[in-house]
């Protein structure tokens, strides 16, 4: 068995240049919870989680609502300590004082919610939402600087004629106006990393793709390091370099984002891949490259009273009787993918196929495992 600890998800082409920018190494986050009769418990939000963002990449984290995406942004962002584990900005594990990282931090990571209106204070025109940011983390001398950065943080996201904008209230904006905004202001304090958390989500489907390009400009221009929270694998299969799949708090595989999503290696990511449309399959209209949602993929499950083994065994077709007691441990494929699933116990990728159906001549352990278990449950 090849399992590993803590490689994290590698660059396509399996060349990584340079050491992370920010990283999560074998992070754990629980919350103590209270109910209403009083009972304590835990909400196991999320256990292990290994990742890596590099300078000009993007990394998508996909899953579906509850799996622990925003639980892990907030880590990496600084507003939660982990209860295990440890965030490394530039290879340096960050410090908290009296439960606070410092204000550097939040210069150097930022996080973009999914609500653009929430983000803004609604009493300030768009001039103040983005003054404030650069009175408080840069020497700005004078009037005249101060309106030369807004106008150039405003043409950066591409809201022009600049006078159209910087006077309006965050309410006389659009939806995708606010959130250009809202990424204005995170240029503000000229970031090393975004964290953008569903960041199109809340967008009109016709503006998503738009606000995509304006990301993918923003990494290679500025060559910020992105991650990009998601629970459509369409959006980041159209944005990412990598992915990375979340499911009950726990991430189940990653790696270079066309051989992810070509060839999934844990059944839950092919259960997201299939449930996505394919640009391949069909003449579609762009836009409904947006429209998958992985919530319709039923319910997870608690994170206070997870399931034994493998999380995902209660809804796994390929479930074996290890699955239902022990955790797999994360394998790594080689090629920088890697996977949580008894399915890899050798540390080789091969072709899913559900049980019982013909699975080629190379189909490697998946197919052997799927095999093994069809029989098990005929005879
Ligand atoms: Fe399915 Fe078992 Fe793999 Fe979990 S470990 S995804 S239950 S085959």
């Amino acid at each position: 068995m090849t399992a590993t600890t803590v490689p994290a998800t590698s660059a396509p082409g399996t060349t990584v240049p340079e050491a992370p920018v920010l990283e999560a190494v074998d992070v754990t986050k629980h919350f103590a919870v209270r109910s209403a009769v009083g009972a304590r418990s835990v909400v196991r939000a999320v256990e292990g989680g290994t990742l890596a963002l590099h300078r000009g990449r993007v990394v998508a984290l996909v899953g579906e609502s509850g799996s622990g995406k925003t639980t892990l942004a907030r880590l990496l962002a600084g507003f939660y300590a982990p209860t295990s584990g440890e965030i490394r900005l530039e290879g340096t594990p960050v410090r908290r004082r009296r439960g606070r990282v410092e204000r550097g931090y939040h210069r150097d990571v930022q996080l973009i919610f999914q609500d653009p209106f929430g983000s803004l204070n609604p009493l300030h025109r768009v001039r103040h939402n983005l003054e404030r940011p650069l009175r408080l983390h840069h020497a700005v001398r004078g009037r005249a600087e101060l309106d030369r950065r807004v106008r150039e943080l405003l043409e950066r996201v591409a809201l022009t004629p600049v006078e159209q904008y910087v006077d309006k209230f965050p309410h006389e904006l659009s939806g995708g106006q606010r959130q250009r905004v809202v990424i204005a202001r995170a240029l503000a304090v000229e970031p090393k990393v975004l964290l953008g958390d569903e960041p199109i989500s809340m967008l009109d489907v016709s503006i998503r793709l738009e606000m995509l390009n304006l990301l993918d400009r923003l990494r290679s221009e500025d060559g910020l390091a992105l991650l990009y929270i998601t629970h459509d694998i369409a959006s980041a299969r159209y944005l990412c370099d990598d992915i990375v799949v979340m499911y009950a708090g726990e991430m189940v595989e990653g790696g270079p984002k066309e051989q992810v999503i070509a060839a999934p290696q844990h059944p839950y990511t092919r259960l997201l891949v299939e449930s996505s449309p394919d640009p391949g399959r069909g003449a579609r209209d762009r836009e409904a490259l947006f429209d998958a949602d992985a919530d319709s993929l039923g319910e997870p499950p608690s994170l206070i009273d997870p399931p034994a083994g493998c999380r995902f065994h209660p809804r796994c077709p390929f479930a074996m009787d290890v699955c239902r007691t022990q955790a797999p441990p994360r394998t790594d494929l080689g090629g920088g993918r890697w996977a949580r699933c008894w399915l890899h116990p050798e540390g080789r990728a091969g072709e899913l196929d559900r049980p019982g159906t013909d699975a080629g001549t190379d189909a490697g352990p998946v197919a052997e495992h799927a095999t093994d278990r069809t029989t098990q449950e005929n005879q």
